[in-house]
């Protein structure tokens, strides 16, 4: 789901036109002055719902299955119930932004958060970026919060708390709102009659009408609009277009949709495709004549929506041969040097240094271990140099690379980077003096520290350095390490022992 909807996503966020009227599609532009552009050629029947009594029927049998298996779902709740119309778009809308390349079952929890500590526009207007990022930790894509807020204190400031009350106003007027989210607010909020388009309904739409074209491209995307515009419910259309992404994610899912169950399948021309091939293939088993080609097939003479003549059928794959999309670009590969700065607190237990990120670029404001990008291929000696060298700038003191303990790897995906975070530990017995003017930084307890906003990758690097302590004093429990075996990389200092802060701040060595 997430890739697809991250497809439709990016759309938005470059600015999608405006939405046709239901039921139109776009007109050409003509050139200026001069004869109208001819409109290019209607696609073939197949892929469109040009019958009125089957949109009809697909409606019907669609509605009627949501309102018998729809998922209980707080935002579906709130939409339900909430008289107001301003706090019932501002719901919908918080919902469709955590929506966003993630799961249901992860957004519930945060979706509940959320509306308890800012119920209203106002609330949230009022929040600092620090709370945002403190609830949104761990939810990942961070900027979602960061611009939800902004465009609330837009809709404060400026349109006097009032919600627009039209897709096109939403994505005209609020910063970060694009096609998709103007129209699941307007519909699921207004009820006003206008499609969407999101991972889900591009592979439900593909495979009901079997386009096989890339169906990330621009041309392709256009095309769904129109059809999602044509197909909405006129008197439910909020249920409609929920009930369209509903189908998608619990019954025409991605690798393995349960067609079997699907309440539109009579209307499915994916199914009926598979059907045929099968019909073939049997006909072919017992040596009877090549059946005649329906005429409704296309596929052949530069179709715009069938799959490219390059790529053809393939049998194994049945309906999920639709939709079909562009190879996915190779996320960017990076390695970042992070410490694990950890100091005994006043009972004892640890305490760890976090520093703040920029307020812009990726992770913008949320806290970290002292982190430094590394450069591709250099050697892990000079790693631990640089590092060293970093957290003495950072520190105002030296640091000797050898006091560096290597704990190991983390690799954490985000959506275009592949990242390795080489993990080492500092651990002291004193306190230091940070200097004010650098990143702002604390001392945290391992609560605090997981109650802060941190990422997820930073989580995981502090499982990594407790797994390892935890190794480290119970060296037959799990560890594979011998004992007075060193680390990869690391110093002289016997593992688990904690050395002065004066044994790590001193001057650098030539070594
Ligand atoms: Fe999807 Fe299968 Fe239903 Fe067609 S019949 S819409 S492929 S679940």
């Amino acid at each position: 789901m997430s890739q697809l909807r991250a497809a439709a996503a990016g759309l938005q966020r470059s600015g999608g036109r405006p939405v046709a009227p239901a039921g139109q599609s776009r007109k050409a532009a003509s050139p200026r002055g001069g004869a109208p552009a001819p409109a290019p050629a209607p696609p073939p029947a197949r892929h469109l719902f040009s019958d009125p009594a089957e949109t009809e029927a697909l409606r019907g049998s669609l509605l009627a299955w949501y309102d018998r298996c729809k998922r209980d779902l707080p935002w579906r709740t709130l939409a339900a119930t909430e008289p107001d119309a301003d706090r019932r778009a501002y719901a919908v809308w918080v919902s469709e932004i955590m929506l966003q390349q993630t799961q249901v079952a992860t957004v519930i929890d945060y979706y509940n958060r959320w509306m308890q500590k800012w119920p209203t526009l106002q609330a949230l207007a009022q929040a600092s970026l620090e709370e945002v990022n403190e609830l949104w930790a761990g939810l990942g894509y961070y900027s979602r919060g960061k611009r939800l807020q902004e465009a609330a204190r837009k809709v404060v400031s400026d349109l006097a708390g009032r919600m627009p009350r039209t897709a096109e106003d939403l994505q005209k007027l609020l910063p970060g709102v694009g096609r998709y989210t103007a129209g699941a607010i307007a519909s699921i909020s207004y009820g006003q009659a206008t499609g969407v388009v999101d991972g889900n309904v591009i592979r439900v739409l593909c495979r009901l009408r079997c386009i096989g074209a890339d169906s990330s491209s621009p041309a392709v995307i256009d095309r769904l609009w129109d059809m999602a515009n044509a197909l909405v419910d006129r008197s439910r259309p909020g249920d409609f277009n929920q009930a369209l992404m509903e189908l998608g994610a619990t019954v025409c899912m991605p690798k393995a949709p349960l067609c079997g169950e699907c309440p539109v399948k009579q209307h499915c021309q994916a199914q009926r495709r598979v059907e045929k091939e099968l019909a073939f293939a049997s006909q072919k088993l017992f040596g009877k004549p090549a059946p005649v080609p329906d005429v409704e097939d296309c596929g052949v003479g530069g179709c715009p929506l069938c799959p490219p003549a390059t790529e053809p059928w393939d049998s194994s794959l049945g309906v999920t041969n639709f939709p079909r999309k562009a190879a996915k670009k190779q996320p960017r590969v990076a390695r970042t040097a992070t410490c694990v700065l950890e100091r005994r607190g006043c009972h004892g237990a640890p305490e760890y240094l976090i520093v703040q990120r920029p307020s812009s670029g990726l992770l913008a404001g949320l806290w970290e271990f002292p982190s430094l990008p590394l450069a591709q291929g250099l050697p892990e000696e000079k790693q631990r140099e640089v590092l060293a060298d970093h957290l003495q700038a950072w520190m105002g003191q030296p640091v000797a690379a050898r006091g560096l303990r290597f704990i190991g790897e983390v690799v954490h995906i985000f959506s275009h980077i592949h990242q390795t975070y080489v993990v080492y530990s500092l651990p002291l017995d004193g306190d230091m003096t940070l200097d004010p003017a650098l990143s702002p930084s604390r001392w945290v307890t391992e609560g605090e520290f997981h109650a802060s906003a941190v990422s997820t990758a930073m989580k995981k690097v502090l499982k990594a350095c407790e797994k390892q302590r935890g190794e480290e004093s119970s060296p037959g429990k799990g560890s594979k390490r011998k004992r007075g075996v060193k680390p990869n990389g690391a110093s002289s200092t016997r593992p688990g022992t904690q050395l002065s802060l004066r044994a790590f701040l001193q001057a650098p060595t030539s070594s």
